[in-house]
């Protein structure tokens, strides 16, 4: 097997005059936390939609479990997609669905039988702790739900690698840590998970390896021990970089 599940080499995007990402290589391995770092604006957005195949690059390559995803076979496209999870920055629920509802949407896309996608929604609901929502409609959830339940669904076709943008902002720290711990007990039951965030303290508890990004550059990478070494602390980079 791969070492990387994931491989992104010279990747850059612009819109106009911005660009957006410029040239940025990077790996993650198979049963990562890697975290994407870096203020609004940095591209991280971007880098995501790429993945998720929402926006395309301007060149560069991008490979997932050995398959490339600028292929114009849309067999393979699907393939990919098909062992991909996606939380998106801005909430995208089926407001007038419950919750149930827009579960079975999702596996229907992903063409899950009614009874595994059933029972999958079922222990999906369970693991967030939604059980008592699941019939409610999604407009009356607060924010700190409506999350875990884009979590959820984005999980309806048991992905090998999950892909999250700013998935606690905005949220209450009880929330915030609720969330944490259920994507760490996710990775250390396998998945793979590539996550954005501009909050420190997240990528200090969570992250195994991770880039930072500014204005569309890499301006560090490694592990958490590695990037803090003899420096400051985390926050503190992350406050000189963005000075500059
Ligand atoms: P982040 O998610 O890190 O906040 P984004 O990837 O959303 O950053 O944005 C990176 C840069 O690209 C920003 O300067 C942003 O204004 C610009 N940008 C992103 N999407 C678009 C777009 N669709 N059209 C024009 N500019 C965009
Ligand atoms: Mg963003």
């Amino acid at each position: 097997m791969e070492e990387n599940i994931l491989s992104i080499k010279n990747l850059t995007k612009s819109f106009g005059e911005t660009a957006a990402l410029n040239n940025i290589s990077f790996n993650i391995n198979y049963g990562d936390f890697f975290g994407l770092i870096g203020p609004n604006g940095a591209g991280k957005s971007t880098l995501l939609k790429i993945l998720y195949g929402i926006v395309v690059p301007d060149s560069g390559t991008i490979n997932i479990k050995g398959l490339s995803f600028q292929s114009a076979d849309y067999t393979k496209i699907k393939k990919i997609k098909y062992d991909l999870g996606v939380v998106p920055q801005d909430d995208n629920l089926d407001e007038d669905l419950t919750v149930y509802e827009n579960l079975l949407i999702y596996s229907m896309y992903f063409g899950l039988p009614k009874k595994e996608s059933s029972k999958r929604s079922d222990e999906l609901l369970n693991f967030f702790n939604l059980n008592d929502k699941k019939f409610s409609k999604v407009a009356d959830l607060s924010g700190g739900l409506r999350r875990r339940v884009m979590i959820a669904r984005a999980l309806i076709n048991n992905p090998s690698l999950i892909i999250l943008d700013e998935p606690t902002s905005g949220l209450d720290p009880e929330y915030r840590q609720n969330i944490w711990n259920k994507l760490k007990a996710l990775n250390e039951n396998g998945v793979t998970v590539l996550m954005s965030t501009h909050y420190m303290e997240e990528a200090e508890k969570l992250f195994k390896n991770m880039i930072i990004l500014h204005r569309g550059n890499i301006v560090l990478r490694g592990k958490i021990s590695d990037i803090t070494l003899n420096k400051k602390s985390l926050e503190e980079i992350f406050l000189d970089i963005a000075k500059n």
